[in-house]
């Protein structure tokens, strides 16, 4: 059986940086104002776009962290993308850099003739709690008046968000009351929530749970999701993180080569394997489970969470590390 790689790259994003000026509480990256402030150089902009070019991706979207809380970073970034031939689908913002109409839209003007033409403009009640909608709007209101283009995430959100008032912040507890019990659980529904990082401490107890031996006799015994190359991410530090799997990394320089088994243990038990798999070499270590899980992905996250804290340097694949000890 020929070892594994990631031959063919379709789509994804670069990663500016972890830092943010949210922490919402369905960030997959479990991104907040603890995280590293390091911002991403234009080198290592420079050297993931290539990378991915090389696997035969040819647009990117750019999302953090918070893009914008560098305006001069993400300009230097968006001159690497087109050095290296990657169009630039759409920059993610939570607007919170916001401060008044003239100077956003000088900033948007400069940012289109640097080959970005949209902005994904998150609209939910997770940035709610840290950013006060005037924000938003006014983002969306600067983007209107320079030809921006808006990728509104989610405008279903828009109205019952705007019902709040809008120069201050609200707690998803203001919600439940607003919009009555069960409304958080709604939200699962309504927003594609991924359940890993944060979501899984916030939708984990929604979710029906199941102790650790119980997940693990109906767990499949193979993780082929890591294989998946449509909705990539590679970030700051050069690391490539498959769709949904936050927290697990292949190096960009293995890209496109046989993944070792002596560099990717985890990856390699969670592909040949599945979470039993990993489980197995988690127990060893001593590993003891101290809660019940909302399925394979939870109970994956938290065995992955035991060998980063326990064994980091075994484990250079679980990184960046911030993502296990930050937040916890
Ligand atoms: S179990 Fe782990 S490796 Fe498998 S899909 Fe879920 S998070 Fe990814």
């Amino acid at each position: 059986m020929p070892e594994p790689a990631i031959t063919r790259l379709q789509s994804g994003g670069l990663i500016t940086n972890y830092v943010c000026s949210s922490a919402c509480a369905h960030c997959s990256y479990r991104s907040s104002p603890k995280r590293d402030k390091a911002y991403i150089t234009a080198d290592e902009a420079a050297a993931n776009f290539a990378a991915c070019r090389r696997l035969g991706c040819r647009s990117m979207h750019i999302g953090g962290g918070e893009p914008l809380l560098r305006p001069e970073g993400l300009k230097d970034v968006l001159r690497a993308a087109r050095q290296e031939g990657i169009a630039i689908e759409y920059v993610e913002t939570n607007s919170s850099w916001f401060k008044d109409l003239d100077t956003t839209v000088d900033l948007l003007k400069e940012l289109q003739q640097l080959g970005c033409d949209t902005l994904l403009i998150s609209i939910d009640p997770f940035h709610n709690e840290f950013i006060p909608f005037a924000k938003v709007k006014g983002v969306l209101q600067a983007c209107r008046r320079a030809g921006m283009g808006i990728f509104p995430w989610v405008m279903e959100f828009y109205d019952e968000i705007n019902r709040l008032d809008d120069q201050t912040v609200h707690s998803l507890e203001e919600y439940e009351k607003a919009y009555g019990p069960g409304y958080l659980a709604d939200v699962q529904s309504r927003y594609w929530v991924t359940m890993c990082g944060r979501a899984v401490d916030t939708f984990g107890p929604l979710r029906a749970r199941q102790s650790a031996a119980e997940v693990l006799r109906t767990a499949p015994r193979s993780c082929p999701r890591l294989l998946g190359t449509g909705h990539f991410h590679i970030d700051l530090y050069g690391n490539y993180v498959p769709p949904g799997c936050v927290g697990l990394t292949v190096r960009r320089e293995d890209l496109g080569k046989p993944l070792a088994e002596e560099n990717y243990p985890v990856f390699r038990t969670l592909l040949a394997r599945g979470v039993p798999g990993l489980h197995e070499s988690a127990a060893e270590l001593g590993y003891q489970p101290t809660r019940e899980f909302a399925g394979e992905c939870d109970l994956c996250a938290d065995l992955r969470a035991f060998l980063a804290t326990t064994a980091p340097d075994r484990f250079p694949e679980l990184a960046p590390v911030e993502f296990y000890t930050v937040d916890r």
